[in-house]
């Protein structure tokens, strides 16, 4: 590895980072991390903190997964790359789809599609509804709805749906016929209403108008995540997702579930849906898929679509989405040793025990520091912090108390996520009692600081 002062200033000429601006990264550079063990991270400088944001939410069974390195260690040796394009296959993305098939049973989804990631995911299933209706004959049905604050990648149709105009206004003109409906977000939201249940309802309401208004029969596809989570760990009321189902069922309009963050166990349930007891059409998924260890990412199709494209006999059904990597064997191979881990450790029980333990400490914290104006988790290891100037007027707290928030719990020994006003805690679903202290004691440290 070259030493410390090489690696900093190069960063610094010729890295740039992503969803950072490039004069910051100069002023504020970033930790350079050298080596993970557990759920701990050492920077360059030999600092080493818990990591509780599990990378970016995926590194869900920490750093030193011993089966999922062998996995890909002997697929590179086997055959280290074959791709699913039309005519070839290979065995480890089919064992993967047949793993994937048992995972998702419950939540009704039975056929794989892969790609590279992420936005990949949420790309490909939003083109598949609109196939999915033209296939039907339903060929108007072209528009997406989503919720403001939720996060979907940032490729084109993805950075269309998104809720927040951080990752939007730089790129726009986006694609037509993309609308947004309020969040369920009790801390904020248009219509003053604290109480989650009564402001779900409203939110459904909401939904109902805007697909009256936009005309449902040109609405092809609502997609949300379970758990909103980059704009800030927002969890809903149980019964919004379930409404939003009703909803959609009601009018012909596909469900997509994002849960390129809440599948996998983070939330305590499999998968985010599952914790609503909803079945989605279509579930975009990646991160936590392989650890984090290997870029991959899967979208899951439920019977019912799946066979409006099988039936099919003519060109329209053919699937014009697909990446080199979809499928790609070292990735599948992880994805097979991580899956089987995740259900072995069933690490979605640590998440519900140790998340609520988290969030307990959160809510402890926020008695004794008045910089905290909302505390939200509550389902598994998916946690935040809002952070106000003032706690009658809600003002969101400015970024350079937030950074120095940051830095001083970083300081103390654990790495966390700024995101807005908002601190994000997304550690590793494998972390111990200990290590929710530790995070609960930097904090505390990192507060005091603001
Ligand atoms: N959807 C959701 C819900 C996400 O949280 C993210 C990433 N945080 C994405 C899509 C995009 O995934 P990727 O960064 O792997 O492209």
């Amino acid at each position: 590895m070259k030493d410390a002062n090489f690696l900093k200033e190069n960063n610094a000429r010729h890295l740039w980072h992503p969803m950072a601006h490039p004069a910051d990264s100069l002023a504020n550079p970033p930790d350079i991390i050298v080596e993970g063990d557990g759920v701990e991270i050492t920077d360059v400088d030999g600092h080493r903190t818990v990591d509780a944001v599990g990378g970016l939410w995926n590194v869900n069974l920490g750093y030193s997964c011993a089966p999922i390195k062998d996995a890909i260690a002997a697929q590179l040796d086997r055959l280290p790359y074959y791709s699913l394009f039309r005519g070839t296959s290979n065995d480890a993305a089919i064992e993967l789809s047949w793993l994937l098939r048992d995972f998702f049973a419950p939540d009704g989804l039975t056929r794989a599609f892969f790609t590279s990631g992420g936005s990949d995911s949420v790309e490909v299933a939003l083109r598949l509804a609109r196939q999915y209706h033209k296939l039907r004959g339903e060929g108007a049905r072209v528009k997406y709805l989503s919720l403001k604050k939720g996060y979907h990648g940032t490729h084109t149709l993805g950075a269309s749906v998104n809720g927040n105009a951080n990752f939007r206004t730089q790129y726009e003109p986006l694609m037509p016929g993309c609308f947004h409906i309020p969040a369920p977000f009790p801390y904020r939201n248009p219509f003053n209403e604290s109480d989650p249940e009564r402001l779900a309802q409203l939110c459904l309401s909401a939904l109902e108008d805007e697909i009256a208004f936009q005309g449902a029969e040109s609405i092809a596809a609502f997609i949300m995540e379970p758990i909103l989570g980059a704009g800030g760990v927002i969890p809903p009321h149980a019964s919004f997702m379930p409404g939003v189902r009703q909803i959609c069922d009601r009018h012909g309009i596909l469900l997509i579930a994002d849960e390129v963050i809440t599948a996998y166990g983070r939330t305590g349930a499999w998968s985010g849906s599952r914790l609503w007891g909803v079945q989605p059409d279509l579930m975009s998924t990646a991160k936590a898929i392989t650890n984090g260890y290997f870029p991959f990412g899967a979208v899951m199709l439920s019977d019912r679509v799946a066979e409006v494209f099988e039936q099919d006999r003519t060109a329209k059904g053919s699937i014009g989405s697909g990446y080199t990597y979809s499928g790609h064997p070292v990735g599948a191979a992880a994805a097979i040793a991580c899956l089987k881990e995740t259900e072995r450790l069933q690490v979605k029980d640590n998440a519900s025990d140790r998340g609520a333990q988290l969030y307990a400490g959160l809510q402890a914290l926020a008695e004794r520091h008045s910089i905290i104006g909302d505390v939200r988790g509550g389902h598994g290891l998916m946690c935040a912090l809002e952070l106000v100037s003032d706690h009658g007027s809600r003002t969101p707290i400015d970024k350079a108390t937030i950074t120095r928030v940051h830095r001083a719990t970083y300081e103390a020994g654990t790495m966390v996520r700024v995101s807005g006003p908002n601190i994000i805690l997304s550690p590793p679903l494998v972390l111990t009692e200990e290590h929710v202290m530790t995070i609960l004691a930097c904090l505390d440290t990192g507060l005091a600081s603001a």
